[in-house]
């Protein structure tokens, strides 16, 4: 992916909200995933197949579409100050993503690491 130009950005400064939603989001998919795993182990041992393989399924598209969903959201952040899209990018010095705003020059840093499976 080509990285953007970001000689004329003068200034960095944490993102104020995104790190916090994007952890609330991580976290409500997980109690939907257990919350299904834990009903799909119940119906699966009281022997309704039918409805056990229709959440595995809903499983399967939930897991899937969350992924997906979260990953949407990492490349299409809101500027804090201005609300124009910017472009997310990923600072491999310091090994975390950052989005950068063209309009108003400010680098934020998105409180997302590489390590945090994204
Ligand atoms: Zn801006």
């Amino acid at each position: 992916m080509p990285q953007p130009e970001i000689v004329n950005i003068i200034t960095s400064a944490p993102h104020p909200y995104f790190k916090k939603w994007f952890r609330r989001s991580c976290f409500l998919a997980l109690f939907v995933i257990a919350t299904l795993i834990v009903l799909f182990a119940h119906f699966a041992n009281n022997g309704f197949r039918v409805i056990a393989i229709v959440l595995t399924i809903s499983l399967g598209i939930s897991i899937l579409f969350t992924a997906c969903y979260l990953l949407y959201k990492l490349h299409h952040i809101d500027c804090p100050s201005c609300h124009a899209l910017m472009k997310t990018i990923k600072n491999k010095k310091m090994s975390k993503y950052e989005a950068v705003c063209d309009q108003c020059k400010i680098v934020w840093d998105v409180g997302i690491d590489f390590s945090d499976d994204f």
